[in-house]
């Protein structure tokens, strides 16, 4: 077993090197906070987490960082009886769950119109390719997982972030 707390304290410490954070965390469900498609399970079992995700979640919500889901499973009431099982109902300001053509694209419209946070306030976590390409070119720091959100995941992400913020930054400053 991990210990939440122990990944919490290491996120934390991660989250306090940065200056520049996001202002909302987006994350995927399959295969980005849990290990399986949710559309091959049934509402009554009990789901389970990669192990470093609550750790982390923990972490982002102490630091005041908003977070939100955005996932194309086409089985949306699994998916919330899995994150209400998980004691995560409230931990996300906007639950995104339904399938789509678009690469998330639709989602990610959905989210900024209910939290108003610029896209490029946006960190966004998912394991596949193709929603990772079309969700950055909206402006999103997005990352790519293959192995769930873990703590070098996170890390990544918060470079990520911080690099095109602070480019971003200075290519205003530059221009006068
Ligand atoms: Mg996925």
């Amino acid at each position: 077993m991990v210990d939440d707390e122990k990944v919490k304290n290491e996120a934390l410490q991660i989250i306090g090197q940065y200056q520049n954070l996001p202002r909302l965390v987006v994350f995927d469900l399959d295969y980005t906070l849990w290990p399986f498609y949710c559309e091959c399970r049934y509402e009554d079992e009990t789901p389970y987490l990669y192990r470093e995700v609550r750790g982390i979640l923990y972490a982002l919500k102490q630091k005041g960082i908003d977070m939100a889901v955005a996932s194309r499973s086409p089985t949306a009431d699994i998916a919330q009886a899995f994150l209400h099982k998980l004691g995560f109902q409230s931990l996300f300001l906007a639950h995104e769950i339904f399938s789509s053509w678009t690469h998330k694209t639709e989602h990610f419209q959905k989210i900024h119109r209910k939290t108003a946070v610029p896209f490029t306030s946006m960190l966004f976590f998912d394991d596949e390719d193709r929603n990772i390409e079309a969700v950055s070119n909206m402006g999103v720091t997005s990352i790519l997982v293959d192995d769930g959100v873990n703590l070098d995941a996170l890390r990544q992400g918060l470079a990520e972030f911080s690099l095109k913020a602070s480019s971003s930054h200075s290519r205003r400053s530059m221009n006068g």
